[in-house]
């Protein structure tokens, strides 16, 4: 075996998560599959206001890949491509749902080539079940008092209700 492929394969899934949802986990569950290791980073973004703070958000995710061996989670403030530098990581693992999805994914994608040349990144395409899922659906349901049975997990949906669920 050469040196190069023994080598770990190491995906980072970068994303708000904002709450994280069964959409995101398909994504890690597929991406952990196909790479040794998937580090599912939390981008702390300091001008959008989330629901979760990031402790909160990285608590759920890491229930939410408990029983995953090879799923790791962590955050990091700033550039993706910095903190992907200062780790040693070379592949992003992004998801698309649509074609305006992948409009954003591929601006991004250049993006951080043009910032830094070895960084590349990956893209798996959602599963049909999961395409109209997104974080912000997900907290619109809940704060209209609606139910997101199998779009989230019940912590998450738990959570999220604690937070926006309509009082009375
Ligand atoms: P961001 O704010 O960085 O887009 P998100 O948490 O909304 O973060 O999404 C993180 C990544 O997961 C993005 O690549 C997004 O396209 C992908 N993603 C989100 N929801 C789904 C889904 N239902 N199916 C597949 N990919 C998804």
């Amino acid at each position: 075996m050469s040196a190069s492929s023994q080598k770990e394969r190491i995906a980072v899934y970068p994303g708000s998560f904002d709450p994280p949802t069964m959409g995101h986990l398909n994504i890690i569950d597929r991406g952990a599959e196909v790479f040794d290791r998937v580090v599912v980073g939390v981008a702390i973004n300091t001008s959008k206001n989330g629901v979760f703070t990031r402790e909160e958000r990285v608590d759920l995710l890491e229930e939410l890949v408990a029983d995953r061996p090879n799923v790791e989670v962590d955050s990091f403030h700033g550039l993706l491509v910095d903190y992907m530098d200062e780790k040693g990581y070379t592949t992003v693992l992004r998801g698309i749902r649509t074609v305006s999805d992948f409009e954003s994914e591929l601006q991004m994608a250049q993006a951080n080539r043009l910032l830094k040349e070895h960084i590349d990144t990956v893209f798996m395409m959602t599963d049909a079940n999961y395409s109209h899922l997104s974080s912000s659906i997900i907290r619109e349901i809940i704060s209209l008092g609606g139910d997101t049975k199998g779009m989230v997990s019940p912590q998450v949906e738990a959570a999220l209700k604690a937070k926006l669920a309509p009082k009375g």
